[in-house]
């Protein structure tokens, strides 16, 4: 079996289904998310500085969660978190709508492209 250390802890645990933390940081973890997730639902539109405060969760972590689409901003409010690639106003996710098709399309071509020699390969195992 083998063993890892909690890069959130520091403590040494064997990791199950390729988990990067331990057992008791992932139910922290989502505790926080938690908290974070309650106070949202009755505090509609407060900032990311007044939720991190409340909720004593660092803002980078409040962020990993919009960028993650596990909660959203409310409308009107969305002026911190925007599209990594055109810079645009958006409400959860990495990018905006556009840019994530596009960002899909790109996803699609690189499948296809690697499927192609998948095919050669196999034929040439036939011939032999
Ligand atoms: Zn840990
Ligand atoms: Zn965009």
């Amino acid at each position: 079996m083998s063993i890892k250390k909690c890069p959130r802890c520091g403590k040494i645990f064997s990791p199950i289904s390729g988990s990067l933390i331990c057992g008791e940081c992932i139910k922290l973890e989502e505790q926080e998310f938690e908290k974070v997730r309650s106070y949202l639902k009755i505090n509609r539109g407060a900032d990311i500085n007044t939720v991190s405060k409340e909720t004593e969760v660092s803002t980078k972590k409040i962020l990993k969660y919009l960028r993650e689409g596990r909660i959203e901003v409310t409308e009107g409010m969305s002026d911190f978190l925007k599209c990594e690639k055109c810079g645009v106003n958006i409400r959860s996710g990495q990018y905006c709508r556009s840019c994530s098709e596009k960002v899909a399309k790109n996803l699609q071509s690189v499948l296809i492209k690697k499927e192609e020699p998948k095919t050669e390969a196999k034929m040439h195992i036939r011939r032999n």
